[in-house]
């Protein structure tokens, strides 16, 4: 059964008032998009029976900024996604957009072939180099996401852990089980470190963001019911889901459900938590392990869009204060890169603008450390200030040292 905070039922909610039209750093950078309230609510007030499609409404990044600025409840970008998948219905993909939304595809591809990872990542810099991307439609001033060369599931079994009573699941998501493996690797330290056995569990797919910001809504459909199946199994023997992922944790949280309806997306969301939330919860508890070394550093930490979405606070800066650390956050909006979005050629130029702000924060450089949860902010901030940044359980985990 459906219930009111299914993204279709919010449309109807809109006051006109333009709070997420001020908010929308996409409708900020460039003056051709119409905005968020004319893409989302006033098509979502049709409930689609209209065949007509708002040409601008590529242009959104899902960043969900508007969201978090609406008084009324509109669940704006759920819509706009919505609103994108019909347009795809009658409309073929580009080679790039099949590209970016099939990275778990991919990667299992290149997982199969004897140094994939080598071959992949040495193709990819010749493909830079070649102009290549370019003519595919992708951002030729980027570099692709690099593949670890042993993916965090394949090195997982390698992990020596304790065995205790206290287990949790960890959901890699996409990037950390292909790209940033150590993210993983960090988590289990962390876990560890506070009791708890790690499990993994390999019917996961991706969470379905890359699909769902690129109208394979139906692929999307797929990933969410086999999760949500895997998550309510992994509920019912009273094991917790945790994914150092924001990007993930708010799909399997709360975007199933404003996506699809139905109570299970519901049911499973309760039983998945973002990895520092968890932390916080144990912290709460009295069961978070405070036999770390003492951090020292200066942390610049920049709050990924899709966390500040999940309305838990800041549990990572939290957390790591407590251990000593002084954390800043950058305040300096979104990053721009939202997911794939920055990784098309023609979204390359607002991405950067948009992160611009963000960029010459960070190149002030009157800090140890820059930090975030999100893998592609991340991948940004470096290309856009030349500084790396690091996950801030990266940090955590090397504390417990
Ligand atoms: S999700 Fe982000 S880019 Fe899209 S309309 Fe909302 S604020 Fe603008
Ligand atoms: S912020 Fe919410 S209520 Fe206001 S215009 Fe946007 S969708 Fe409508």
């Amino acid at each position: 059964m459906s219930d009111k905070t299914q993204a279709i039922f919010t449309g109807d909610r809109c006051l006109s008032c333009t709070g997420c039209m001020a908010s929308c750093p996409v409708m900020a950078a460039i003056k051709d998009y119409c905005g968020p309230k004319l893409v989302g609510p006033a098509h979502g007030r049709m409930h689609f029976a209209q065949e007509d499609i708002e040409a601008t409404l590529e242009f959104c990044s899902n960043c969900k900024s508007c969201d978090r600025a609406c008084p009324s409840g509109v669940a704006v970008s759920t819509l706009n996604m919505l609103k994108r998948a019909e347009y795809y219905k009658t409309h073929p993909h580009t080679q790039a957009e099949d590209m970016i939304a099939h990275g778990e595809r991919m990667a299992k591809l290149i997982r199969k072939i004897p140094f994939g990872a080598t071959v992949s990542n040495l193709g990819m810099g010749f493909g830079k180099a070649l102009n290549i991307f370019d003519k595919l439609g992708l951002a030729g001033e980027r570099n692709m996401p690099a593949y670890a060369s042993t993916s965090f599931k394949n090195f997982f079994p390698r992990i020596t852990q304790p065995t205790t009573g206290k287990k949790v699941v960890l959901f890699t998501g996409c990037f950390i089980n292909d790209n940033e493996p150590q993210v993983g690797k960090a988590f289990v330290k962390v876990m560890n470190a506070n009791g708890y056995e790690v499990l993994i569990d390999k019917a996961f797919n991706c969470c379905g963001s890359p699909l769902v910001v690129t109208g394979y809504l139906d692929e999307a459909r797929q990933h969410a019911d086999n999760n949500a199946a895997r998550i309510l199994e992994w509920k019912s023997k009273g094991i917790s889901v945790v994914t150092p992922c924001t990007s993930c944790s708010l799909m399997l949280k709360e975007e199933y459900h404003e996506l699809f309806g139905e109570d299970k997306f519901h049911e499973a969301a309760e039983n998945v938590y973002d990895a520092f939330e968890f932390l916080e919860i144990l912290q709460e508890r009295k069961a978070f392990n405070e036999n770390l070394k003492p951090l020292k550093q200066k942390f610049l930490y920049h709050v990924p869009c899709h966390l500040k979405s999940q309305a838990i606070g800041l549990p990572a800066a939290n957390i790591l204060e407590e251990a000593g650390a002084k954390v800043q956050t950058a305040d300096a909006g979104c990053c721009g890169i939202s997911g794939n979005y920055g990784f098309r050629k023609d979204k390359y130029e607002i991405s950067m603008k948009i992160g611009a702000k963000l960029f010459e924060r960070v190149k002030q450089n009157d800090f140890d450390k820059v930090i975030s949860d999100c893998g592609t902010c991340r991948m940004q901030i470096h290309h856009g200030s030349g500084i790396k940044p690091c996950h801030p359980i990266e940090i955590l985990a090397e504390a417990y040292s």
